[in-house]
């Protein structure tokens, strides 16, 4: 089974990295593919460029054997569907492998606005890295449909490749990029917020300025 996390990572911080060692941790990943999206569907676009965005990706991962980026939204034209991705790697992977999709708690509450939520779901599980102890105010309509999909332990998503909703408790890190971007704006220091192996990055392309 492999997770999927994809974001517009402008910049990569340990917001998204703890969670998704947790989560490989807790539900036996042998991978979690970092997939950085071209151009944003729902949102404002990246201040990095793509390549930018790459290259601090894979500073932040290099040395976690089971972390991989995998640039192909950043390949194709137009827009990134997540669903579009999906068909592309259950081509790739086979029927068999589970495919988690792994999603802030954030992005989960605009799922049902997503292109295709449905067929996502044929595709892939979702995985919601929950903060513990999080509420989550979800509407009504999101509930119902997660309802008869809901699976309690991280062991019942082994019994299909997709089609399952787990909520995965993970520490949790109030970090954003949009913070951190403004801190490198303001020219103040983001430290401890994400990889030195980035920060050298942002300050070497003088990003965020
Ligand atoms: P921005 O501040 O620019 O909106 P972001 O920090 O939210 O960016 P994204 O690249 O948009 O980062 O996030 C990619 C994925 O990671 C999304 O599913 C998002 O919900 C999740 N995520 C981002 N930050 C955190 C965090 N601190 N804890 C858990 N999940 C996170």
């Amino acid at each position: 089974m492999i997770g999927v996390l994809g974001g517009t990572f402008d910049p990569i911080h340990f917001g998204h990295l703890r969670p998704a060692l947790e989560i490989r941790q807790a539900l036996g990943l042998r991978e979690v593919r970092f997939i950085p999206l071209r151009q944003a569907v729902h949102r404002y676009q990246p201040l990095a460029s793509a390549d930018q965005r790459l290259v601090m990706l894979q500073a932040a991962v290099a040395g976690e054997a089971a972390f991989r980026v995998d640039d192909r939204e950043l390949r194709r034209a137009g827009a990134s569907y997540t669903y579009d991705t999906l068909v592309e790697l259950r081509a790739e992977l086979g029927a068999e492998e589970g495919i988690c999709l792994l999603l802030g708690a954030d992005a989960f509450t605009g799922f049902l606005s997503w292109y295709r939520p449905n067929d996502i779901l044929e595709l892939a599980h979702l995985v919601v890295m929950r903060r513990p102890g999080d509420a989550m105010m979800v509407e009504a309509d999101l509930r119902v449909w997660v309802e008869p999909r809901l699976c309690l332990s991280a062991a019942e998503l082994d019994q299909a490749p997709a089609g399952l909703v787990l909520f995965q408790d993970v520490t949790q890190l109030a970090i954003s990029a949009t913070s951190i971007r403004r801190l490198v704006a303001e020219g103040l220091s983001p430290r401890f917020l994400l990889p030195d192996a980035v920060i050298a990055l942002i300050e070497g392309a003088a990003l965020y300025r």
